[in-house]
């Protein structure tokens, strides 16, 4: 089957969502949307046309690949197997790609439950951000069966720029844990340096211009820096999301004895933004910890 001929169904129009299901319609693939705030999914429909469901199940029943991103690991169980939930509505053969933060446990029994259906499913968390959404330059870690991936794949570059098969069931969750713990230490980095340079006295703004071409280099440099030295963090990815996937990681690195000393040690920084009120507030909020020491909490 050709992709342009696809039924697809999204379920969940967050920051995320909204543009990975308007890339969908716009690739002229026949598309149907939940959203549990029905105001969404009205305004999506309207932007971009396609079908509004009532439930998870009525917009998957006859979708050939199911979409979801919604928050953590309760919201894809309850959108999957929960009541009017899409499981039970997918026909034989049909794909669900859940592309939530969530943990490779989650995956692995979703996995096992849709091969109980005869249904498949992959596991396929995303990194790029809001932007990365919005421009269709994602990177999907994938976990789950070759076959089944195969035949997602071409739907899933409607909004990626990359799109990897990682290993089976939890292996695309494991992958984006790896890059949650990068992403934790680096953005703690920056902000220590950011911070320092301002209390110097430096023009901050040409600062990240010149070391931004040397090796301090980083997606977060490039997209958060110049936001961060404003103190602007209404928007992106919210902190209150991170800390859900530092804890995901923790709970496997538990498991697997890896260890996480900078790690914890940031998730503890975020649960301060969290009570400053700054749990909607994009990652790169750590910096006020230490442009405001005093604020908040
Ligand atoms: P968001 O803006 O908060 O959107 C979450 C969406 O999920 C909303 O549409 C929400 O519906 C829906 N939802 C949550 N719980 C639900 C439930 N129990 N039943 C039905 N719908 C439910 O979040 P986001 O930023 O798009 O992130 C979505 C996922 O992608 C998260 O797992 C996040 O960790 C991950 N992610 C985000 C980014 C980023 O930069 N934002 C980057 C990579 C990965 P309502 O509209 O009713 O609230």
């Amino acid at each position: 089957m050709a992709p342009s001929t696809y039924k697809l169904a999204f379920i969940g129009l967050g920051v995320m969502g909204d543009p990975m299901a308007g890339h969908l319609a716009a690739a002229g693939h026949g598309i149907t949307v939940f959203n549990r705030t029905t105001a969404k999914a009205d305004s999506w429909v309207a932007a971009h046309g396609g079908a509004k469901a009532m439930s998870p199940a009525a917009a998957a029943k006859g979708a050939d690949v199911v979409f979801a991103c919604v928050g953590d690991d309760d919201d894809v169980r309850q959108v999957a197997l929960g009541q009017d939930g899409a499981f039970a509505a997918m026909a034989a053969g049909a794909v669900f790609v859940d592309h939530t933060t969530a943990s490779a446990t989650l995956a692995r029994e979703l996995a096992a439950a849709a091969k109980g259906r005869g249904i498949g499913f992959l596991d396929a968390p995303v990194s790029g951000g809001q932007a990365g959404a919005e421009g269709a330059r994602l990177t999907i870690m994938v976990g789950g069966e070759a076959a089944v991936f195969a035949s997602a794949e071409p739907v899933m570059k409607a909004y990626a720029k990359a799109v990897t098969l990682m290993g089976p069931a939890g292996a695309g969750q494991l992958t984006k844990m790896v890059n949650q713990i990068c992403i934790a230490g680096l953005v703690q980095g920056l902000s220590e340096a950011l911070n320092f340079g301002a209390r110097a006295g430096l023009d901050m703004d040409k600062v990240i211009d010149v070391i931004a071409q040397g090796a301090a280099q980083s997606w977060q440099m490039e997209n958060r820096a110049k936001t961060m030295i404003r103190g602007d963090f209404d928007f992106g990815f919210a902190v209150d999301w991170m800390r859900k996937d530092l804890g995901i990681c923790r709970d496997e690195a538990d498991a697997n004895g890896a260890a996480l000393p900078v790690t914890e040690i940031v998730d503890g920084f975020y649960g301060r933004i969290h009570q400053r009120g700054g749990g909607r507030w994009d990652t790169s909020s750590l910096i006020d910890l230490l442009a405001n020491p005093d604020g908040g909490e």
